[in-house]
């Protein structure tokens, strides 16, 4: 079995401690269900909730990374196509937040389990 690098398990959303079970449940684009978190790691069997509420915090980075698409999508929009007016930046602001809240609202999770969940890695974590 070939070593997974951080990046690509924090890309593909799977676990800090083995980099094979996957963080969700379902697809980013399974509506109605995306936010299903599994309780346990499906590979290695390691708790992903510390305590209850532990992805209550994931909300700062999620507001970060809605403001960090804010700026860059003004920023975008006034290089490329100014003078225009203030409708077509909420305009462009409000769908991006939509097309994309799924992906925003479950990569704010996997940050925050892996900079706050205290898992590292280990090759050989298994569940028994
Ligand atoms: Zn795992």
């Amino acid at each position: 079995m070939s070593e997974k690098s951080k990046i690509v398990a924090i890309i593909q959303g799977k676990c800090p401690q083995c980099r094979e079970g996957s963080l969700f449940q379902f697809g980013a684009y399974q509506l109605g269900r995306f936010t299903k978190v599994h309780k346990n790691c499906p590979k290695c069997g390691v708790a992903f909730e510390k305590e209850p509420r532990f992805f209550d915090g994931s909300m700062y980075i999620s507001y970060a990374l809605s403001v960090g698409l804010f700026l860059i999508s003004a920023l975008i929009i006034y290089t490329f196509f100014h003078p225009v007016s203030e409708d077509i930046y909420m305009i462009a602001i409000i769908s991006e937040v939509i097309v994309l809240y799924p992906l925003m609202f479950r990569y704010s999770r996997i940050f925050y389990l892996y900079i706050f969940g205290d898992l590292k890695y280990n090759a050989n974590a298994t569940k028994d």
